[in-house]
Formats: structure tokens, sequence, C-alpha cells
């Protein structure tokens, strides 16, 4: 079942912190689940079976989940890189009750940080606490973007959260968040003194309590890219323009515009992307004009149905012509028939390599080296 979300949501904390308004402009349009985000939810889902069994069965606990039901993963990419997670959970498990048999494991734990954001709540996946030290674990099973927990005000949110239901009983004195993301190979970990987890809790205070009256002034940047009103949103249209606009040259753009140019070219693909989506989305759905455009077939390629095959060969027409050659699976397929990456890696790691990419302009932040270019014969000498 998908989680429920809370209007100030932990993960879309990122957003109405620095765009208050966008919390209630997304409201206006339909949160349609894409298949990433329920492959995410099954991917938890399983998780969470994995870490109460093991709970069960290693500590003989005997709680509201004493009557678990098998969940299955999809594939065995799922499996593996959900194994993946459940391994370091249990390794941090077994290190806390190590330290102290009294240590407090909770997976898929209810938290509420309304106290700071109103009626926000959300569920932390998984939660141990140890000698005044608390860890909030989450599980990322998108491989999109690596995401990171250092200053990340999703993972704060559950820390507080969770850091508000336990500290009474558990006096927690360091607050440790960490991120997984198996199928990126990623883990990363943001640690706060109880104090300094507070006090950041109290600058989000205001600026979540006018995301909440959706007040405040929209601003656009990154954090556009999966705000639910960013094909209606007019502050973003207003920039995008603006910043195409800017350009002062009349004839030509100077090297700093098409910098300039570059710097949102992602942005304004996406925008633009989901801007024309809706247009469609709403044409087909329920009949919806735009003015100069109409709603008409696409193109389409000619399809062949598999009695053809028997036609073909009563005219004596050969195998040979009417088949393909079997073709070797792309390596991301062959991964995920195998059982992931370090299955294939051990079957066939030597016959696997990388070819050089192909030359793309990236920021200076980027963490690849630059390319070394050899132009001695990209000039001509009397240039
Ligand atoms: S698209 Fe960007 S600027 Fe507009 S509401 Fe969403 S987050 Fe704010």
């Amino acid at each position: 079942m998908p989680r429920a979300h809370a209007v100030l949501s932990a993960s879309g904390a990122y957003r109405w912190l620095v765009c208050t308004p966008s919390a209630r402009m997304e409201e206006q349009f339909k949160d349609e689940s894409s298949s990433y985000a329920e492959e995410g939810t099954r991917a938890h889902a399983y998780a969470e079976y994995l870490l109460t069994e093991f709970l069960l069965n290693t500590w003989n606990r005997d709680d509201e989940h004493t009557n678990l039901h098998p969940v299955i993963p999809d594939n065995e990419e799922m499996d593996s890189a959900v194994r993946e997670y459940v391994d370091l959970c249990i390794e941090k498990i077994n290190a806390a009750k190590a330290i102290t048999s009294a240590a407090q494991v909770v997976v898929e734990d209810r938290i509420d940080y309304s106290e700071y954001a109103p009626e926000g709540f959300g569920t932390a996946d998984m939660v141990i606490i140890a000698d005044g030290v608390m860890e909030v674990i989450d599980l990322k099973y998108g491989k999109g973007k690596p995401v990171s927990a250092v200053d990340n005000p999703q993972i704060r949110l559950y820390a507080l959260g969770t850091y508000l239901k336990y500290d009474y009983v558990y006096d927690i004195k360091t607050v440790r968040m960490s991120i997984v993301q198996p199928r990126l190979n990623s883990v990363t970990t943001d640690e706060l003194s109880a104090e300094d987890l507070l006090a950041w809790a109290e600058s989000v205070k205001e600026p979540a309590k006018l995301a909440y009256e959706g007040a405040g002034e929209c601003v656009s940047g990154p954090h556009c890219d999966f705000c639910r009103a960013r094909h209606a949103c007019r502050k973003l249209a207003e920039d995008m323009q603006a910043a195409i606009g800017d350009c002062k040259d009349p004839k030509l753009l100077n090297d700093s515009e098409i910098s300039h140019i570059l710097d949102i070219y992602s942005r304004a693909k996406s925008w633009l992307e989901a801007v024309r989506e809706y247009a469609l989305k709403q044409a087909v759905d329920y009949g919806k004009t735009w003015p100069g455009y109409k709603l008409v077939e696409g193109r389409s390629n000619r399809v062949i149905d598999a009695a053809a095959i028997e036609t073909l060969r009563g005219l004596g027409i050969g195998d040979e012509v009417i088949f393909k050659e079997p073709k070797m699976r792309g390596v991301t397929e062959l991964q995920k028939l195998l059982g992931g990456a370090k299955k294939m890696e051990a079957m066939i790691g030597q016959h696997i390599s990388k070819p050089p990419g192909v030359p793309t302009l990236a920021t200076l932040e980027d963490k690849r080296p630059p390319l070394e270019l050899d132009l001695t014969d990209s000039f001509d000498d009397d240039i």
C-alpha cells in the first residue's frame, strides 16, 4: 500500500523550504503515482518483511508483526538490492545490540514532526537507538540521482520526528542519519548533536508555517524538477523566459550568454516537457482544446502478426529471410537476469569494459576530470 503523505512531507521539504507556496500549489494537481514510485513502495515492503523476519528470528521479538506475511520481490535485482540494504541494517543492529541489549530497533516507524512543521508526519524506514546515539536509515530504491544524507532536510525531518518520539525514554545525545541507495552503491551519513538538530528544526518553523498557509514568494530552482505544479507555475515560466531573454547583444550571443543558457538547459528542457505532457494529457483525458492546436493520431509503424510466418514458409521463403540471428542482450538487461551487478561481475567481469563516453559539457562542480583533447589538426595554420 502506498504511504500517506503530509502536505509538508519530508520528501518535499527540499522544495517547500525554498519555495513556500509550492506545497499548496501542488495540491491542485493530481498526485499521479509513477511506476518508479510503485516499484519503490514494493521494495520498501520487501525490506520491511526481511528486517521484521530477522528481528523475530534473532531477537524473538513478540510484536505486532508476529503474523508476518511473506513479501515477494519483483525480480532478482530487487531481491539483491534490498538484501544489500537489509544486510547493512542488520550489521548496525548487531553493533547496537553489542553495546547494550536494551538497544531499541524499529522498522517502518511512523513519526510526527508537526511541532515544527504543521501536520508533518512520515515514516522512518529503520531506527536504531543505543547508548544515547540514534540512527535513522532511509532506503532509496531509485537509481536516477544519487542523494546525499549531508544537509538533507528529508532525513533531518525523519530524524527530528524520531528524536521527538524517543528522547524522553532514551536521552538521545547524537543523531546519525544515513541514506542507502543500493542500486547506486551509495551509502552516505550525516551526524548532528541533538542540540544542533533542534536548532535546525527551529529554523524550519517559519518557512514551514508559510508553506502550510500557502504563503510567501515562489522561488524557482532545481527543486522545481519534481514539483507537481511546474507545468502551470507562472514564476517558473517567467524565470525560464527571463533566463533566455536576458541576452543583451542584439545579434550574436556572447560566451557568457551561451554559458548561461547551458546553465538552464536541463531545467528548461524538463519544464518544457512537463508543460507539453500536461497539455497532451488534458486533451486526451478531458477533450481540452488549446488555441492553435488539435489532437491528431501520432505516427505509428506497421506491425506484422505471427501467422505471417507460416504464410511466408508456404510461399517457399526460408527461415533465414524471415528471422534475424539471435542477438546478445545488453549489459543492463543481462545483469538483471543474472541476479545483479555482483553476480554478473563474478561470472563475466573480465568480458565487461567501458569504452570512453562521447564528450559532453558538464559544470565545473562535476567530479569527472576534464577531457584532454588533441587539437593539433583542428585549426588551419593561417587562422
Ligand atoms: S515550479 Fe518551482 S517555483 Fe513553481 S511552485 Fe513549484 S517549486 Fe515553486
